[in-house]
């Protein structure tokens, strides 16, 4: 049996783990999970949903709030945890601190590391630190898992060995699907905040736009753009609906409701601004939205899970292979060009069927069992 360490700290890790964590479990493998502490406030009801009990969790102080404590904190909580499980094979996720951090413990303690989600880019500064953070595991990781055959080309042009790169798909998909099947089971109206529910009754027969906006560079005055955007697309288009669960931060929080206190009592009527959504909920909307406007990465990949039209505010992504496809277009949070986008989605048939992908571009549901296979078959041949 191999033993796994599966360290992370934020939402979208703990999302794009659960997939792997419950394929390596079935197969009766040893997998030990590590949470950072990154993202306190959302963590625990995930681990809860995912049946992921952490097995040992670090009690972040962030006695300040730069990179360098966050990182140095980090580093210092894997070390013990490594010394205690004497793993195998070190897992993390995407491009956080808790990823870059766990990757370069592992390295240090001489434990070989999975990298999913590897090669993702930009080739910009932005996001920062994330492009980095990611750019950084690829040279320390053994394995690397690229959920698309761009990032795996990013990959190779950076010098990793074409052996060490396995191009699965992104298990953010598995995730999703598996999400969506139990809610079909189960019942998806249960899955909502009673606020969002009765908000949906209301406007049964109206066109969702589901909005998120979390990326620090969007804080502020970029902010207060995209939601004015919003107010407007809700005069310009009476059978438009909008949820929008709002960052916890308070700051963003209040900079969002002052944007829309000039707002009509008709269209504030049509908005829900309410708390960050618990994932099944989120699915849930994401699954019936007409279409979302997001700066969240998770989000534009789950959105093509569903055949949701995405428009981002952002400059760059490094997920452009949906950008590519049709599926998404980049708006920034210019409200002119995020109001003409989001118009033409709402009058134009065409413009909208356009933009449904029939495939996603990040996977089909099951790259946490190739991700496993991989890695079985690598330990059983050590
Ligand atoms: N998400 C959620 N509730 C919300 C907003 C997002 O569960 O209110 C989920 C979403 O489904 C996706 C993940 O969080 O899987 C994305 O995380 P986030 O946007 O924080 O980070 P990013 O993907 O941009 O790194």
């Amino acid at each position: 049996m191999t033993t796994y360490l599966a360290c992370m700290g934020t939402r979208p890790e703990i999302i794009k783990m659960a997939p792997i964590y419950r394929t390596l479990k079935a197969q009766g493998e040893d997998v030990q999970v590590l949470h950072t502490g990154q993202h306190e406030e959302v963590a625990q009801a995930l681990y809860k949903f995912f049946d992921m009990d952490p097995d040992f969790q670090i009690q972040l102080r962030r006695q300040s709030p730069s990179l360098s404590n966050l990182t140095a904190e980090l580093l210092q909580g894997i070390d013990g945890v490594i010394d205690k499980v004497k793993p195998d094979v070190m897992l993390v996720q995407g491009d956080t601190a808790s990823a870059l951090v766990g990757a370069m413990a592992g390295y240090y303690h001489d434990v070989p590391v999975a990298h999913v989600e590897a090669g993702l880019r930009t080739g910009q500064h932005e996001p920062f630190p994330e492009e980095k953070n990611r750019e950084l595991i690829g040279r320390l990781a053994s394995w690397h898992f690229p959920p698309t055959p761009q990032a795996a080309d990013n990959l190779r042009r950076e010098g990793i060995a074409a052996q060490q790169i396995f191009e699965v798909g992104n298990t953010v998909i598995d995730a999703a699907l598996w999400v969506k099947t139990q809610m079909d089971q189960d019942g998806a109206s249960d899955a909502l905040p009673a606020d969002v529910r009765r908000f949906m009754q209301d406007h049964a027969a109206s066109r969702l736009m589901l909005v998120t906006a979390h990326r620090r560079e969007n804080w502020g005055r970029p902010i207060q753009l995209i939601a004015s955007a919003v107010g407007v697309l809700l005069r310009l288009h009476p059978e438009l609906v909008v949820v929008w669960p709002l960052h916890p931060n308070p700051s963003v929080r209040a900079d969002i409701q002052n944007a829309f206190s000039v707002l009509g009592a008709e269209c504030r009527q049509r908005l829900c601004l309410t708390d960050p959504l618990e994932y099944p909920a989120l699915i849930s909307l994401l699954a019936h939205a007409h279409f979302c406007l997001t700066d969240s990465g998770g989000i534009q990949e789950e959105a093509s899970a569903f055949k949701c039209p995405v428009l981002i505010t952002r400059d760059s992504t490094e997920r452009q292979e949906l950008v590519d496809a049709g599926g998404a277009a980049l708006v920034g949070t210019d409200p002119h060009r995020i109001v003409e986008q989001a118009s033409a989605l709402l009058n134009d048939p065409w413009a909208y069927r356009a933009m449904q992908v029939q495939e996603s571009p990040f996977g089909d549901g099951h790259s946490a069992q190739r991700i496993a296979d991989v890695l079985t078959c690598a330990r059983s041949t050590h």
